[in-house]
């Protein structure tokens, strides 16, 4: 980059004012057909400088024909960026994010971004507006389907894993993108999980639990952040100056590029701050927003708010500055082009990938229930009944934001099923649509069921039912699906309940009376397989909720790292005040996940019980495999600062790591907390370390009564070794 500065600076030199904003300027080149209308005027603004990147083009041959306008026919032979939604897969889908940060594995997650790079980098794609950072502790919005879940310390890895997999260690070798860190700033605390909906919430929550995820994303090089289009207090995200110019860039020191999202700068009229677009283009320049993805408030509006002295040319000169910067990190300048380095067909890329999928996949599942030992299933079990909308919804396997993901492609349970076990007498029955109202089919089903030796009922959401503007009230399975469950339960047959939605779902009652319940997110092209691997015990199942499961909508916002009231409590119980009608506790916890084996742990040690400030926190935690197979193990580090100058959660999630063991095997997992990372906001919001005992919990998930518990003192000098 740095013998690309003269290059930007004598490009800077030589634009005009429409091509400068021309390089702010981000279109949808989505469904335009090579020879069509839109498709001439797009080429026009290229061929003139007028669009400096484009979204959603994802055929090769025009990304390319485009890009030889860019680089041939503008003025200044700029090459542009092409941007799209890579978030969990391009051509081959990977689970969706919630679903994959059930794995705890910051390197999976890494390989997963890297293989979806590699696929889309060879379409020619260079930028991806992933990875979506929000927490959600609100399962009713529906982008809780995009978000890591609902713990800082899980975003923040999840944070590092998917930038150092998208981009690489250089954005500009082949196979890498610039990822983009979304949605800035607690989209996930939409009132009452409303898609879009105001943001109101205290300023630790926002530096606490929102903004962590994004400065990890930063620390890791991030090129593009994305501002989300909601408020926050009453100032639009596209205009937040505090947050984006004064936290992200100067004090955090990101030098990278803003970009918008869809027509957010346009919107800062909606939000009722701005009363044009020439306003809304000056009030999102002043945050720093350097890219205006459609909505055309920078096209239309910005060469206004220059004459009316609203926008000074210093902070466009500055903008355009950064988005050259971009595109010579990316390397455009030298190889615009370069999708031909790798071969998007590549049967080999397609096949290796496919196998990373399955992994990530079976990684992801998490095994909820499992009653009686049901799962994995005997083989003497020979008739099976696969039963539900889900069995054989090949479009929905893959998930909201798929790319381009052929349904055609996707291993449902029916096929995962009939693979893995080819002599068992299958009998498939949908019974019904998943957001159906019919109910004729669920005596066939039931028929099916009564002849069978088990039961495998795969229910839950259409892929369309989260993901953006897809908010819930209600949410529990959608249309007759329960009436359904409900007339299979009553044969008392062995039921094994597979849940597939985008979001915990309410369904206590199935929990109940279910003997094996399993929870699969949208899990990608590999599902079926890696659902059959885990029935059929080819494969042990890991993977630990990221995010609590309620009873009810009613206790929403539910998440593990609440603060403890101050009414009188008994120890086992942080919470005394509970609804008359329902517990305080979720029906599943953060961390909740059962194995095909059992794991105890047989000692803890720590390096040291008095520690100073430049310390870390070691603790070395011995498991055992106390089961009949192998299996693989999450052990997490909590804290607790039970006397604090302002009162903390009773429980924060500090480091994990997984742990593989053979049957009867004990081995040592090593976690670890710096004591700088003990530290926490003040009453005055200021980052403090306060001296004094903190409690380092350890164990299987936040269920207090599984925690380990040690104590460490915190002295505020380093203590004489
Ligand atoms: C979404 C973003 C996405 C953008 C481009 C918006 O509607 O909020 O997450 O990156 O569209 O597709």
């Amino acid at each position: 980059m740095t013998e690309d500065k003269p290059r930007v600076e004598a490009l800077l030199q030589a634009m005009t004012l429409e091509e400068k904003i021309g390089q702010l300027t981000m279109l949808d080149a989505g469904g335009v057909t090579t020879g069509s209308g839109r498709a001439s005027d797009l080429n026009t603004s290229v061929r003139a400088g007028r669009a400096g990147s484009l979204l959603n083009l994802v055929d090769p041959v025009q990304i390319r024909a485009m890009q030889r306008i860019a680089i041939q026919e503008s003025r200044l032979r700029i090459p542009l960026l092409f941007g799209l939604d890579v978030v969990h897969g391009h051509h081959t889908t990977f689970p969706i994010p919630l679903a994959e940060a059930a794995a705890f594995d910051p390197d999976l997650w890494r390989r997963t971004a890297e293989a979806a790079a590699a696929e889309a980098a060879a379409d020619g794609i260079n930028l991806t507006f992933a990875p979506m950072l929000d927490i959600a502790r609100d399962p009713r919005w529906g982008r809780i389907a995009e978000s890591p879940g609902e713990d800082v310390l899980v975003a923040r890895r999840f944070a590092q894993a998917k930038v150092n997999g998208f981009q690489g260690r250089n954005p500009a070798a082949p196979g890498s993108l610039a990822a983009t860190a979304k949605h800035l700033a607690a989209y996930g605390a939409v009132a009452a999980g409303r898609e879009y909906a105001p943001v109101d919430i205290s300023e630790r929550l926002l530096h606490e639990v929102y903004l962590p995820p994004f400065h990890e994303a930063v620390r890791a090089g991030v090129a593009v952040i994305m501002p989300a289009f909601t408020d926050l207090a009453g100032v639009p995200m596209s205009a937040n100056v505090t947050v984006l110019r004064d936290l992200v860039r100067q004090q955090w020191g990101f030098d990278g590029v803003f970009v918008s999202d869809y027509s957010a700068i346009q919107e800062l009229i909606n939000h009722g701050v701005a009363e044009d677009l020439a306003a809304a283009a000056a009030l999102a320049l002043r945050a720093g927003i350097d890219i205006d993805m459609m909505g055309g408030a920078y096209e239309h509006g910005l060469s206004i708010a220059l004459k009316r002295g609203a926008a000074r040319i210093e902070d466009v000169d500055a903008a355009v500055g950064r988005v050259l910067a971009l595109k010579a990190r990316l390397g455009l300048f030298h190889a615009p082009d370069k999708g031909d380095t790798f071969k998007a067909t590549d049967p080999h890329l397609r096949q290796m990938n496919r196998s990373l999928a399955r992994d990530a996949a079976r990684r992801s599942i998490v095994l909820l229930k499992n009653e009686r030992s049901l799962l994995p299933l005997d083989p003497e079990m020979k008739r099976i009944a696969l039963i539900g909308p889900l069995i054989n919804a090949r479009s929905d396997m893959l998930g909201p934001w798929s790319a381009l993901g052929d349904p055609e492609h996707a291993a449902t349970v029916l096929d995962g099923l009939r693979s893995a076990l080819p002599i068992a007498q299958i009998t498939a029955i949908e019974a019904m649509d998943i957001e159906g109202q019919d109910r004729e089919g669920i005596r066939a089903a039931v028929d099916a069921a009564a002849a069978a030796d088990a039961v495998v009922l795969c229910l839950g959401e259409d892929r369309s039912m989260s993901g953006e503007a897809s908010s819930r009230a209600h949410m529990d399975l959608p249309g007759r699906q329960r009436d359904l469950a409900e007339a299979i339960l009553v044969l008392r047959k062995p039921v094994i309940a597979v849940i597939m939605s985008g979001r915990p779902l309410v369904i206590g009652w199935l929990v109940e009376r279910a003997d094996a319940v399993i929870a699969a997110g949208f899990l990608g092209h590999e599902a079926g397989h890696a659902l059959a691997d885990v029935i059929t015990g080819h494969w042990n199942p890991s993977g630990r909720l990221p995010v609590s499961w309620p009873h009810a909508v009613g206790q929403i916002p539910i998440f593990y790292a609440q603060r403890p009231t101050g009414r009188p409590r008994d120890p086992e119980n942080h919470f005394t005040s509970k609804y008359l009608d329902m517990p305080n506790d979720p029906l599943f916890r953060f961390g909740d996940g059962l194995s095909y084996t059992s794991f105890a742990i047989a000692a803890l040690r720590a390096n040291a019980t008095t520690l100073g400030p430049k310390d870390e926190i070691v603790v070395d935690v011995e498991v055992r495999n106390e089961g009949s197979r192998e299996g693989e193990e999450t052990i997490f580090l909590f804290i607790h600062d039970p006397v604090a100058s302002v009162s903390r959660p009773i429980l924060e999630l500090k480091d994990f790591a997984k742990i593989e063991l053979a049957a009867g095997e004990t081995g040592t997992v090593r976690l670890r907390v710096a004591v700088e990372d003990l530290k926490h906001l003040d009453a005055d919001l200021r980052p403090v370390l306060e001296a004094g005992v903190v409690e380092v919990l350890i164990g299987p998930s936040a269920d207090r009564a599984r925690l380990h518990q040690i104590t460490v003192e915190i002295v505020a000098e380093a203590p004489i070794s």
